[in-house]
């Protein structure tokens, strides 16, 4: 029996998300846990500074004598790029990345540029193979998956610790986040790290081979880089208050920023994607997951949240004109692109991935975890 439609009485997620609960007070699942388990990991006070200046301490002394002590990616997004100015006040000297996919918009660029010189950092862009991204993101379509986004971001990620490793740098910080993202549906989304998954999507409808188009393993990701190289990811924005407009505001007034627009504006693909792609396919709004982490940050009213989620996703012109842009970059038609968008539904699990690989692991964790009565180091 098809569920009947509820969104939630504190935030503003609702049954587009298929695993949501509700209470009695109507109050979602993603609520009850954030104030359970997340809120346990956000410091948004001064006990956040105090951490902080210990992580960075560490930062600093494994860092003696080296180029950089730590590494971070920069895509020209509100969040790594207000992590740059905050890296900058810390007096870290982190080694920068910027991946191009061939999806950067202009603002993008400019921005990246401002905040390199603001900071003095030195930035390192790495170019994916354009031959290659782009036989995958066609893959990517024709598989029919929900995460068109895993050929970017894995490309990402896989750059920037294949980097940390050659650079031999221990810390990889991330703009990652509480404050605006903690809220999202599981069910949305498979991990972009899954290689498996990727390469599996890539040898049914790929066409040419992946010769530098790096991925990054199950084992480097879960074993290797955390336990073996002890690479640590440092979250530094949940250990302040992070708040989205101020951080904007504070990045035009300190480096002459431009704003985007709408979310993801950075790529104009991502922001096809998450404007289109997704709301069309699947019915899933990312606006709604991170209107209500926001909500739950108190950064935002639940009722100003509806409003926004009341405009557009897409002005018509600008949907017109991006479509016709995505479609000649990869090399297909407009036709082509929309079948792919209207297609009967494909899910990840489709496809050969690392689920299986991933139960064993947390199982694994767990009996080490009775063993040593204390958390395992590792990525989440
Ligand atoms: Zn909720």
């Amino acid at each position: 029996m098809p569920r009947s439609y509820q969104i939630c009485s504190r935030c503003v997620l609702d049954t587009t998300d298929p695993d949501i609960e509700f209470d009695a007070e109507g109050v979602c699942s993603h609520c009850r846990s954030f104030d359970g388990e997340i809120s346990k990991h956000w410091y948004p006070n001064e006990r956040g500074g105090e951490l902080l200046a210990d992580k960075v301490g560490q930062i600093k002394v494994a860092g003696r004598g080296k180029r950089f002590d730590c590494i971070m990616g920069l895509s020209g997004g509100v969040d790594s790029s207000y992590l740059a100015l905050k890296t900058k006040e810390l007096g870290l000297r982190p080694l920068v990345v910027h991946v191009d996919a061939g999806w950067n918009s202009e603002l993008a660029v400019h921005n990246i540029e401002r905040i390199i010189e603001h900071c003095g950092f030195e930035l390192y862009t790495h170019v994916l193979n354009w031959n290659e991204v782009r036989d995958l993101q066609v893959a990517y379509l024709k598989s029919g998956v929900a995460n068109q986004d895993v050929v970017q971001d894995h490309g990402f990620f896989a750059t920037l610790y294949h980097f940390a490793v050659k650079e031999k740098i221990k810390y990889v910080l991330n703009g990652g986040n509480i404050a605006t993202e903690s809220v999202f549906p599981r069910s949305w989304h498979h991990a972009a790290m899954d290689a498996i998954n990727l390469r599996a999507i890539h040898r049914r409808f790929g066409t040419v081979a992946l010769k530098d188009y790096k991925t990054i393993s199950f084992f480097e990701y879960y074993v290797y880089y955390p336990m073996i190289l002890g690479m640590e990811v440092v979250r530094p924005l949940n250990f302040m208050p992070y708040n989205k407009a101020a951080a904007l505001q504070s990045l035009k007034t300190t480096v002459g920023y431009k704003e985007y627009g709408r979310k993801h504006g950075e790529s104009v693909f991502t922001k096809f994607f998450q404007n289109y792609y997704l709301p069309k396919r699947f019915g899933y709004d990312k606006r709604r997951p991170h209107l209500a982490s926001m909500i739950l940050s108190g950064q935002i009213r639940r009722d100003d949240a509806l409003r926004q989620l009341e405009e557009p996703l897409y002005e018509p012109e600008d949907l017109h004109r991006d479509r016709e842009y995505v479609a000649l970059k990869l090399g297909i038609s407009v036709d082509e692109l929309e079948n792919y968008v209207v297609a009967p539904k494909r899910y990840y699990h489709e496809y050969p991935n690392w689920d299986r690989l991933y139960g064993k692991l947390k199982a694994v964790q767990a009996r080490v975890q009775r063993i040593l009565g204390s958390k395992m180091k590792g990525y989440s």
